[in-house]
């Protein structure tokens, strides 16, 4: 009799063992563990899945008002304008999903070799904050620093960059008119149980939150709490994913705390050194 947990999968060969002619026949078992390699499989396609649905619905939409100008709608000026940036913003949907997904392909075949430098955090948050400035003036949202001086960290300065925007971009996008979103970096010893120094970044917002049900799968590829609101502010459910494999490869650990309506705080520890 054999047990065995009931959520793996086995794969069971049997072997006919060839007998000489007055010994005994027997038969070889072998037995494979696949659980890890189909886990996989199905994960691969589900991805695949979630990529051909994510970039219908863009496609959909060109090709309707596309139609729908060609059937006679040019005629009338404001319509067919209106319609026209609908395929503009579908087409730069587009572009951005398709940007991210193969970004996100790299990221994980660990096709990009990081280039690490050391870092002044001051100068750097100070330019990260200047890149989405004009976005937070739009809605009116305050950003702050606080970053202890003299902070350096060894990094791949470009990586990091986009760590921080994509960050500052959610909390800008998930905060309503007047809020706040703070950027915090210190320094830290011991909490990623390593004697090493390292550095913690806390980027926090007086957001909308996210409900509890959904923080353990918000760094999942596609994974949005409310659809329609991330595709309509451009979203394309690959940031958090996206982020999550920088921080890994800078060797370092991500995590989120939040609550509906109070705001959002994601808190990144990175070695100082690599
Ligand atoms: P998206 O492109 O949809 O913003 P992300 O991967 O960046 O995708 O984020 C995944 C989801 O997590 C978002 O759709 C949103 O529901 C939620 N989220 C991310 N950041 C925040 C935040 N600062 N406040 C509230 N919700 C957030």
């Amino acid at each position: 009799i054999f047990y065995y947990p009931s959520e793996r999968i086995l794969e069971i060969n049997l072997i006919p063992m060839s007998p000489a002619e007055d010994q005994w026949a027997g038969v070889l078992v072998v037995l494979h563990d696949i659980t890890a390699m189909r886990r996989l499989e199905r994960m691969r396609s589900e991805f695949v899945a979630n990529v051909s649905h994510e970039l219908k619905t863009p496609i959909a939409a060109v090709k309707g008002f596309a139609e729908t100008l060609l059937a006679g709608a040019l005629n009338d000026k404001e319509t067919a304008k209106s319609f026209l940036q609908i395929i503009f913003d579908e087409s730069e949907r587009l572009n951005r999903l398709i940007g991210d997904i193969l970004e996100l392909s790299k990221i994980e075949s660990k096709r990009i070799p990081l280039q690490f430098s050391p870092v002044h955090l001051q100068t750097f948050i100070e330019n990260c904050l200047n890149v989405v400035n004009s976005e937070a003036a739009k809605k009116s949202i305050e950003l702050e620093m606080r970053v202890d001086d003299d902070l350096y960290m060894e990094a791949d300065e470009d990586r990091l960059r986009q760590i921080l925007i994509n960050l500052l971009s959610n909390g800008i996008n998930y905060t309503p008119e007047g809020g706040k979103v703070k950027v915090k970096v210190e320094a830290t010893t011991g909490s990623m149980g390593l004697d090493k120094e390292q550095i913690r970044m806390t980027i926090t917002d007086t957001g909308m939150g996210i409900p509890k049900k959904d923080l353990p799968r918000i760094f999942e590829r596609f994974y949005r709490v409310d659809k329609a609101r991330s595709r309509s502010s451009g979203g394309t459910g690959l940031g958090l994913s996206i982020v999550k494999h920088l921080v890994e490869l800078h060797k370092g650990t991500i995590r989120v705390e939040s609550e509906v309506g109070m705001g959002s705080k994601f808190i990144i520890e990175l070695p100082v050194i690599h």
